[in-house]
């Protein structure tokens, strides 16, 4: 099916179509249908957003707008994405398969992020300090940084643009987000909404279009201050480069490849429920998915019986029904490259327990069957790389050290997962896994007000909380001889 519907870049406060005249194809991965054309952004129309973000750091505007009144915007941005919710949701399931449940819970909670940030708004503030001689006034001030290049996957475009442009905001900044190729839809609503809350024009802008030409020029334009990114670790150490060379400061939340470890003394009826979530929730398509399950031999057995008949029930569909438990991927390479991690995976040695293949779904689109591999281990790619897809790998183990050695044996650190009825146990596990964030007895929560970093090559920064407050501001030291 083709459409006529376009979507412009979103550039000083309206849609303007792209500089070359040139649009590309968004396509719904459970229909296969094509959804819209989106603005395929190159470097003059990055300019001209970059151009507009730079005016509007300096106009009065924005500029000498008190810290509540930033907060006021920000609250009622969130007001608006909550009155819209479900159209938001339903567009971004439609971009990218997510499950249509998933989505609204999503939008249920994502208000929260910007009344987080809109509460913190005017608490962003300096210190009075004592400085040695008594006749010196020492203050400090804590600055928003100018313009900020924000650059998102398709995985979530909303929560993870939410996560970069709410505390961006809040400190006084403007913004140029570069969403992904794959999902172009939502963020340009959410620009729209955000120009509907009363931003000034040019505090947010949106240029479409493909990571090696709009996102390369954004990364590259001399005038940003910062670049936040959200994505894979390849394209992070790539921006890291550039962004180290110019001094500039850069957000890096990227890969994973987390455990989630279930002790002999868990519940291990709650354990397979939290390693089925942890692994297959958006069809394995999260960074914090829990793609390296970790079991002790005396509930191996157990668990990977309750895993792979889970898995086997998981209704597979259209994720606009209610009750569909997995969707599509997202694009036909993502399905490709998760079907040959299952084939290399074999290769190597490991036992397709279940799953493993493409199911037969009526929508025809990119549909994967949820896949638990066994007989594998750590010196096997298909346990040591990011999938980003439904396949777990599940490992047996004995002691206690010798799961944390297996657990951290890896270049990621984003998260991990830890289940047990020892107190002890899991204050020892906790303090000594190499992840950003552990979880004990839950998998997969978070708020707004809890800060996110990767450890290793997972990032860099930290999202969420107050913490990232300092992300996206300077501090200046003012010294008075009164
Ligand atoms: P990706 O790195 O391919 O793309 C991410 C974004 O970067 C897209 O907008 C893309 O267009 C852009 N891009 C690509 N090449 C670029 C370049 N040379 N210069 C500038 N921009 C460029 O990642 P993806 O496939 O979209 O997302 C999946 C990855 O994101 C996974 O590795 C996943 O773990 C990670 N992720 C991390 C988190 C986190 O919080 N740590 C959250 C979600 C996803």
């Amino acid at each position: 099916m083709s459409t006529n519907r376009r979507y412009e870049h979103f550039i000083n406060g309206e849609f303007v179509p792209p500089s070359s005249g040139e649009y590309f194809e968004s396509t719904n991965p459970a229909t296969l249908d094509v959804l819209y054309q989106a603005a395929r952004g190159n470097d003059a129309d990055v300019d001209r957003a970059v151009s507009a973000a730079a005016a509007a750091f300096e106009n009065p505007a924005w500029r000498n707008l008190s810290q509540t009144k930033r907060g006021h915007l920000l609250r009622r941005l969130g007001d608006l994405i909550g009155e819209h919710a479900e159209e938001l949701a339903r567009m971004e399931t439609e971009d990218n398969g997510k499950l249509l449940r998933e989505m609204r819970g999503q939008l249920a909670t994502m208000p929260e992020y910007y009344y987080y940030y809109a509460g913190l708004a005017d608490k962003i503030q300096g210190d009075t300090i004592p400085a040695s001689n008594p006749a010196i006034l020492n203050y400090t001030l804590r600055e928003p940084l100018g313009v900020v290049g924000a650059i998102t996957p398709w995985n979530s475009p909303l929560t993870l643009t939410t996560s970069k442009l709410a505390p961006a905001l809040a400190t006084g900044n403007t913004i140029v987000i570069k969403p992904s190729e794959y999902t172009s839809a939502t963020v340009l609503r959410l620009a729209a909404l955000a120009d509907e809350a009363g931003f000034p024009a040019g505090v947010i802008n949106v240029v479409t279009g493909f990571g090696a030409e709009a996102g390369a020029a954004l990364v590259a334009d001399t005038r940003l201050a910062k670049v936040s990114f959200t994505g894979s670790t390849a394209t992070g150490a790539r921006i890291a480069s550039s962004t180290a060379s110019r001094f500039i400061g850069s957000t890096l939340e990227l890969g994973g490849k987390s455990p989630n470890i279930v002790f002999e003394d868990a519940n291990v009826a709650n354990a397979s429920m939290g390693v089925v979530a942890g692994i297959f929730a958006a069809a394995g398509q999260t960074c914090i998915a829990g793609s390296r399950v970790f079991a002790h031999k005396s509930v191996y057995d157990e668990l990977l019986e309750r895993v792979a008949n889970r898995a086997r029930s998981i209704v597979i569909g259209d994720p606009l029904l209610n009750e569909t438990e997995l969707g599509p991927l997202a694009f036909q390479d993502q399905r490709d490259k998760v079907a040959s991690y299952v084939d290399l995976g074999v290769s190597e040695g490991a036992t397709v327990l279940t799953g493993g293949g493409r199911p037969n779904i009526p929508l025809g689109g990119y549909f994967f069957e949820p896949t638990v591999l066994t007989d594998v281990d750590n010196s096997m790619r298909v346990v040591r790389e990011e999938i980003f897809g439904p396949v777990a790998a599940i490992m047996p183990f004995e002691t206690e050290e010798e799961v944390l050695r297996l657990a951290n044996d890896t270049t990621y650190g984003l998260a991990a997962g830890i289940w047990t009825n020892n107190l002890s146990r899991a204050h020892r596990m906790a303090s000594r896994l190499e992840a950003g964030t552990v979880w004990v007895n839950t998998y997969r929560a978070m708020s707004p007000s809890s800060p996110r970093e990767g450890f290793k090559t997972s990032g860099v920064g930290v999202e969420h909380g107050i913490e990232s407050i300092r992300e996206y501001t300077r501090l200046k030291s003012v010294w008075i001889n009164t």
